[in-house]
């Protein structure tokens, strides 16, 4: 990367230097061009103030040692003097592009090769008040004589150009890339006002999507972790209480007591992996669920139904309020969320006391909300109760046969609604949790 972007950078000054150096001798030989052009306007000028026989006869050396050549041209065109060449065998004048000029507008210029020299030479001619033409001419080297006079010069500075670009293109790829190796080698140390404002976005990115991966690989290891404790749990009951049996060690009431162990711990082994299967097939990340429409107040009378048994055994009343809302959503799993609420308000609950499930809408939304007078999470408890396993009182939880996945199911199945969970409690007052769709 560091060598393409200098390739780069290196190229775009060559470019830039030599369009420059093209661009400073065209300008160079234009303006040395009008330049030569107005010196010889002038000299003409003098000459034809002055005379030009006049001038000739006193100036005969001096003329040379200008390098200026003087002609003068008849009305006609005949050449009548010529500083340089012998004028009598010089031809016709008058269709010279300068002169023909002279004799229509007063004066003319013109850059060519010299037909008597050969060389390039500028000319300007100008009309006398008698009606000859005054010329005066002077040699000068074309472009490529500019180029090469000025040869050393532009080299000089372009390698002197070339070399500060190739300086400066180090040092701008060198900064460009030092935040990207620092955070090849740690992506944690590099601090978002280290880095050019361009590049903060980038590294916030990356370094939030650093963040998920590693807390979303810490998440993974703790649910594994609890998953083989809590599954460790029940198999050593399980295999404890058969041993027992196996051994003859217990008959009668005490064989009956153990095999009820074992099978209260099987269920709760059983609870607890359909709790995973649910849980990681919500995970999924193609879980296409089939959508219908669902009427909140049948789902509530349904949970009422399964539940009213359970809550009896607790002591705790249950009661449905609120009218029929359809929502469109997963009919098996809204069941499971309700459930699940249900299940919590029964199983946190106290001897005499209620449960309400409420269908309604709120701020315009449809709402679901399980509502009971139990123990109440007590507020530093509140944010964690949804992440898996996590229990306010364990041994609670699981002589109630709580598994500590309900309320992790109870998320995820919102969040494939595309609802929000709001948890309202108070420790010893009871506790109410709302979905709004
Ligand atoms: P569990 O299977 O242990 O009930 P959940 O995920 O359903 O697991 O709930 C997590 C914890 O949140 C529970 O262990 C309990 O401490 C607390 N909790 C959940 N619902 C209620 C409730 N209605 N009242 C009081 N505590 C609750």
């Amino acid at each position: 990367m560091k060598k393409k972007i200098n390739r780069e950078v290196m190229l775009i000054a060559v470019i830039a230097i030599t369009v420059m150096a093209v661009c400073s001798i065209l300008l160079f030989y234009r303006i040395m061009e009008k330049q030569i052009l107005e010196d010889l306007k002038a000299n003409a000028h003098v000459i034809a103030r002055v005379g030009v026989t006049k001038l000739t006869e006193t100036m005969d050396g001096d003329l040379d040692q200008e390098e200026l050549r003087v002609t003068l041209i008849g009305a006609d065109g005949t050449v009548l003097y010529d500083s340089l060449g012998d004028k009598t065998r010089m031809e016709n004048h008058k269709e010279r592009k300068e002169i023909a000029k002279a004799f229509r507008t007063g004066e003319g210029r013109a850059v060519r090769k010299s037909a008597t020299s050969a060389k390039q030479t500028y000319y300007y001619a100008m009309r006398l008040p008698d009606g000859d033409i005054l010329r005066v001419a002077k040699e000068s080297g074309g472009i490529l004589a500019i180029i090469l006079s000025i040869a050393g010069l532009i080299v000089i500075i372009g390698v002197f150009s070339f070399a500060m670009c190739a300086f400066y293109s180090r040092c701008l790829t060198k900064r460009l890339m030092a935040p990207i190796e620092k955070m090849a080698e740690n992506i944690t140390l590099v601090q978002e006002d280290e880095v050019y404002e361009e590049m903060r976005p980038f590294i916030s990115t990356i370094k939030r999507q650093h963040m998920d991966i590693l807390n979303y690989a810490r998440i993974r290891q703790e649910f594994s972790a609890n998953v083989s404790h809590e599954l460790k749990t029940p198999l050593t009951a399980i295999s404890g209480y058969a041993e027992l049996i196996v051994s003859g060690m217990a008959d009668g009431e005490d064989a009956v007591h153990f095999a009820s162990e074992i099978q209260d711990n099987a269920e709760r082994l059983q609870n607890l992996i359909n709790d995973i299967i649910k849980l990681s097939e919500l995970d999924g990340k193609d879980l296409k669920l089939e959508f219908e429409t669902v009427d909140l107040y049948e789902l509530g009378e349904n949970c009422l139904s399964m539940m009213s048994l359970y809550a009896q055994k607790n002591e705790v009343s249950l009661r449905l309020l609120g009218e029929h809302i359809q929502i469109s959503g997963n009919k098996t799993l809204l069941e499971e969320l309700l459930l699940n609420l249900c299940s919590n308000a029964v199983r946190y609950n106290k001897k005499g006391g209620s449960v309400v499930i409420k269908t309604g809408f709120e701020e315009g939304r449809p709402m679901l909300s399980v509502k009971d007078t139990g123990i109440g999470i007590p507020k530093k408890h509140q944010e964690r109760i949804f992440e898996r396993f996590y229990r306010v009182d364990k041994s609670r939880s699981k002589s109630t046969g709580g598994t500590g996945l309900g309320l992790a199911i109870v998320k995820h199945i919102a969040a494939q609604h595309n609802a929000r969970i709001t948890l309202d409690s108070e420790e010893g007052a009871g506790t109410e949790i709302k979905v709004r769709f």
